[in-house]
């Protein structure tokens, strides 16, 4: 009679609002993202260091 464990488990995720994982580029775009990879750039203004502060000046980056 207690055959329906496996079903309670599957449910457990709650509906609605969910938090969901994302990316925020610099600027300023945020989109969804679930992979585990880092994406490689931003879709809207493409920029390849998305995830990285846009200063001024960046002299640790210097390529
Ligand atoms: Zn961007």
């Amino acid at each position: 009679m207690t055959i329906n464990k496996k079903k309670a488990a599957e449910q457990k995720k709650p509906i609605g609002r969910v938090p969901i994982a994302g990316c925020r580029c610099h600027c300023g775009y945020e989109w969804a993202y679930q992979g585990t990879t880092r994406p490689e750039h931003c879709p809207k203004c493409k920029s390849w260091d998305w995830d990285k502060p846009q200063g001024p000046k960046s002299p640790d980056l210097a390529s």
